[in-house]
């Protein structure tokens, strides 16, 4: 049975507290929304896998996503049955037989639940993972009050992924638009089909809280401790002073009363960076990867460099464990600068800024950097490997 698997991403998480979407929060070095992808593409089962995100989160998601290779994202609506039915009527093309719909902030689902949703979805319209409730249950009255004791043998707790029949759940959301309903099952029993359960599993928490997010991080981190091996690399790089009225360090146009000469955009930060990244997994420097004799490279903005760099990390399943970088400077001054360098380099490598460092230092007006002849940087970064990667 062709399978798609649609994952949905594109709430604003208002329960969780803090700027960032809990979806693209950090799990354990990598974003929820990763972990849960990385689920998805690693199943044998699932042939394609689609996801839908919020408009505002495509610089998020870009960063998380790096390296996988994904379709394009679909753009979510203003509820989440809207962001549903965009990302399937954006399947069409793709014509699954079946299709999982799954919720980005429930990374720890089971492959063994996706096997048995689709073996149960070979006779029945609709399939959930369903969990028993083991607290007794109470009606709530008034206050403080409560009512009566709700039978709780003929309730079940529902998760996802939620299977379907392509053309039943599609025709089923067309239909449903502009109702309110709570989940892609409750769709389907509204068009009139029978929905089955199969035993899902405790671990599968759909992350809502940040404790939700802390206990994950100790399930994952119990089922990884021993798998995981730590490398380093260093990197150092040099630009000289030329005429100019501003200088990129970082990531970060400063003005000042001269510019950086160089084949790229000179961001002596982001190339001794690079360099580090590139040398904690042995994959040689940054001249290797973009040739100064190659002419695209003319003015480029050096992000490409250090994403380049990262996208090898993450193809070897590799995450950044966390960065330092010191400038070597007299002027310009970094200091009111270095929370604006850290907030980009995090967005550039989808990294919280809790793991990236910037400093600077003088060199009390000795060498070349003392004469302000230029600008050096020297960088660490740590990494943390699969440990059956050579
Ligand atoms: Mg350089």
């Amino acid at each position: 049975m062709k399978t798609a698997a649609l994952i949905v991403a594109g709430g604003r998480g208002s329960r969780f507290g803090g700027d960032l979407p809990k979806q693209y929060a950090d799990l354990c070095g990598i974003p929820v929304i990763r972990h849960t992808i990385e689920v998805f593409l690693r199943h044998p089962a699932v042939d394609d896998i689609l996801v839908v995100i919020h408009p505002d989160d495509l610089e998020l998601y870009r960063s998380a996503v790096a390296g996988l290779d994904l379709r394009p994202p679909v753009l979510g609506g203003a509820e989440r049955q809207d962001s549903v039915r965009n990302g399937l009527e954006a399947l069409v093309e793709v014509a699954p037989e079946a299709v999982l719909i799954h919720d980005a902030a429930r990374p720890a689902v089971a492959p063994a639940t996706i096997d048995g949703v689709l073996a149960a979805l070979a006779d029945a319209a609709g399939v959930i993972p369903v969990l028993p409730i083991v607290d007794t249950l109470k009606q709530r009255a008034d206050g403080d009050q409560l009512g009566g004791t709700v039978d709780r043998n003929s309730l079940v707790r529902a998760q996802t992924p939620q299977g379907f029949r392509f053309g039943d759940v599609l025709a089923a959301h067309q239909a449903s638009a502009g109702k309110t309903l709570t989940d892609d099952a409750a769709v389907m029993e509204a068009a009139g089909h029978v929905i089955v359960g199969v035993p899902g599993t405790e671990q599968n928490v759909k992350i809502t809280t940040n404790d939700d997010l802390a206990r994950m991080a100790q399930q994952l981190d119990g089922q990884t401790e021993m798998q995981w091996e730590y490398r380093t690399g260093n990197g150092y790089d040099v630009h000289r002073f030329e005429a100019g009225s501003e200088v990129t360090i970082c990531g970060i146009v400063i003005p000042h009363s001269a510019g950086l000469a160089g084949h790229s955009d000179a961001d002596v930060g982001l190339h001794a960076l690079t360099d580090a990244l590139l040398g904690a997994i042995a994959e040689g420097d940054i001249g290797d990867h973009f040739p100064p004799s190659d002419n695209q490279w003319r003015g480029a903005p050096s992000d490409l460099f250090l994403k380049h760099a990262h996208s090898l990390l993450l193809e070897r399943g590799g995450v950044i464990a966390n960065l330092d970088v010191t400038l070597i400077c007299e002027a310009p001054k970094i200091g009111p600068h270095r929370q604006t360098m850290r907030a980009r380099i995090g967005d550039i490598l989808g990294l919280d800024i809790g793991r990236i460092s910037v400093k600077a230092t003088t060199t009390e007006r000795l060498g070349f950097t003392g004469r302000s002849e230029g600008i050096a940087a020297v960088a660490t970064v740590s990494v943390r490997l699969p440990a059956e990667f050579r």
